[in-house]
C-alpha cells in the first residue's frame, strides 16, 4: 500500500514525522507538505502561480515541501507518485472539531484525496499554548486507530481527534455544529493602529455524541464525513413542493 502523508502545519512539524513513522507499518510512505504553516487554509488551491517541489527528507522518511497548501501537496503528491492508495493529513497541532472543519487544513489535505476518490484520514491532537503533545504516548493510537479504518473501506473520509490526556477509548461521533466558536477580536499595533485578530473561543456546552463530546470525554473521536454538501431532506421537500404546485395548477 502506497500512503501520502500531509499537513497544514508545515512539513517539519513534529507531528507530520509521527504520523509517517506510525504509517510506515502499515506500507510505503511519502511525505508532500506545505514548506511554511498553512492552518486554516481550508480547501484553497494554489491556481495563479506555478508550484515548486523540493526533497526535504525526514531522518528515513522520503519527504518533499512544497510552497502552496495541503490541498496542492496532495494534488502534487498523487500526481508524481503512482498508485497513492490513501492519503494522511496531521497530526495537526490543535484540535479540528465542529465548526473548525470548514477552515480546517489539516480535514483538507484529507478531503483532496477523498475527492479524487482515494482514501483520506485527517488526525489532530490539542496543543494549548503551544505545548508540544507527546507523540511518543499518541503513536500507538494512531496505529489502534489506522488497523480499525483499514478495516473499514467503505469509509472515504474520516476526521480523527485525540483528546489531550491519554485516551481511554474510541468513539464514533457527529460533528458538532452547534456553537460557532470563531471570534474577531480588535487589538492596537506598536503604533497605536487599530488591527484584528481572528481568534477562537472556548465552547463549553458540548452535545453528547459529537466530536468536541468525544475527546472532553477522553475518548479518540472518530467522524466519518461525506463530500456531497446537498441538504437531500431539503431538496426532496423543495422537489415535492414544485410537483405539487404543477398538480395543482396544470
Ligand atoms: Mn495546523
Amino acid at each position: 500500500m502506497r500512503i501520502l502523508i500531509t499537513n497544514d502545519d508545515g512539513v517539519y512539524s513534529p507531528g507530520i514525522a509521527a504520523l509517517a513513522q506510525v504509517a510506515a507499518h502499515f506500507g510505503e510512505v511519502r511525505v508532500v507538505a506545505p514548506d511554511v504553516e498553512m492552518s486554516s487554509a481550508a480547501q484553497s488551491i494554489t491556481a495563479s502561480r506555478p508550484l515548486t517541489v523540493k526533497r526535504t527528507p525526514l531522518d528515513a522518511i522520503e519527504a518533499y515541501r512544497v510552497n502552496g497548501t495541503p490541498g496542492d501537496c496532495v494534488m502534487i503528491g498523487t500526481t508524481l507518485w503512482d498508485g497513492v492508495n490513501l492519503v494522511l493529513s496531521g497530526i495537526n497541532l490543535g484540535s479540528n472539531l465542529g465548526n473548525a472543519l470548514w477552515h480546517s487544513g489539516t480535514l483538507a489535505g484529507a478531503k483532496q484525496a477523498a475527492l479524487l476518490g482515494l482514501r483520506g484520514i485527517a488526525f489532530s491532537v490539542p496543543a494549548p499554548d503551544n505545548a508540544q503533545p507527546r507523540f511518543e504516548e499518541l503513536k500507538p493510537w494512531a496505529k489502534t486507530v489506522l488497523e480499525k479504518l483499514l478495516e473499514a473501506p467503505d469509509l472515504p473520509l474520516v476526521n480523527v481527534n485525540f483528546p489531550a490526556k491519554p485516551p481511554h477509548g474510541i468513539a464514533w461521533t457527529s460533528q458538532s455544529m452547534r456553537y460557532y466558536d470563531g471570534k474577531v477580536v480588535p487589538g492596537k499595533d506598536p503604533m497605536g493602529r487599530t488591527h484584528y485578530w481572528y481568534t477562537v473561543i472556548p465552547v463549553d456546552a458540548t452535545e453528547q455524541g459529537t466530536d468536541r463530546w468525544a475527546i472532553e470525554q477522553g475518548y479518540v473521536s472518530l467522524t466519518p464525513l461525506r463530500l456531497d454538501l446537498t441538504d437531500h431532506p431539503k431538496l426532496d421537500t423543495v422537489r415535492k413542493v414544485e410537483a405539487w404546485k404543477k398538480l395543482k395548477f396544470a
